[in-house]
């Protein structure tokens, strides 16, 4: 089955708000925007409002934040809340992604609560999973992704307006990436895994981890991955459009 392409852009700690201006001045000046392929951006919490509003009226694009907290409003320093992202024009919210897990502390039932938030708030939600390079030495890379998964989906109504990333832990930001094969065998045990827990073969699945220009055709060429999370290679505008001209 043919899902619409997805190409997510995680900016993680960098683009401030004036930087975040002239790269999407750059951007849409050489990007093809396409029918069945969607744009997605996420800049720090700070550049959310300026990257959501140079992107307002473009069909093919969206800005979403890279974390929330799950409670609506109150004393939690540092945080944003669904409604806080939403009003600074979020679509979409990334949640788990591993820099929060593994830097920050965040359990699975902290992923779940931000996921109820999110789709609760209306916003597009990414759910991130992936094993650490010991998990998959081991041989636990399935069972590590079916535990998130079944933690972070817990409560979340079947046909919800959702995203998986598969994102393996030893893969971001390190130049290497799992072989389109080996992401395709983890991309079908989470099929497998959504499709118990009730979700249609609509729900999209994207690969994320040191994805470039040279590897995301062969990525895309897999029929179970339907668009790509990436960090490092979507800093630069220029880069960043030679990612998303990748057909699939
Ligand atoms: C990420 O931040 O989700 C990511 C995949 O980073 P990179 O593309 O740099 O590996």
């Amino acid at each position: 089955m043919s899902r619409p392409l997805l190409f997510a852009a995680n900016w993680k700690m960098y683009i401030a708000p004036g930087e975040a201006r002239a790269y999407l001045d750059r951007f849409l000046a050489i990007d093809k925007p396409r029918h069945g392929r969607t744009v997605a951006f996420f800049p720090p919490a700070v550049s959310l409002e300026t990257t959501a509003a140079r992107l307002r009226g473009h069909e093919h694009y969206l800005a979403g934040a890279q974390d929330v907290h799950w409670e609506p409003k109150g004393a939690f320093t540092g945080a944003t809340s669904v409604a806080l992202a939403r009003g600074a024009g979020a679509a979409a919210a990334l949640i788990g992604h591993s820099e929060r897990r593994h830097l920050f502390g965040e359990t699975d039932e902290e992923t779940n609560r931000k996921m109820r938030a999110v789709l609760d708030g209306g916003l597009l939600a990414l759910l991130c999973v992936g094993e650490k390079l010991a998990e998959r030495e081991r041989g636990e890379t399935e069972a590590v992704v079916t535990r998130q998964l079944r933690a972070g989906l817990a409560g979340v109504k079947a046909g919800a307006d959702l995203v998986i990333a598969y994102e393996p832990v030893w893969a971001i930001g390190t130049g290497r990436n799992a072989t389109p094969s080996d992401a395709a065998v983890v991309h079908a045990a989470i099929r497998v895994v959504l499709v118990s827990l009730g979700f249609g073969r609509d729900t999209r699945l994207l690969y994320g981890g040191s994805v470039s220009a040279g590897n995301v055709e062969q990525l895309l060429a897999e029929p179970e991955i339907d668009g790509v999370l990436v960090g490092g290679a979507s800093l630069d505008p220029d880069v960043w459009a030679g990612v998303c001209a990748a057909q699939g």
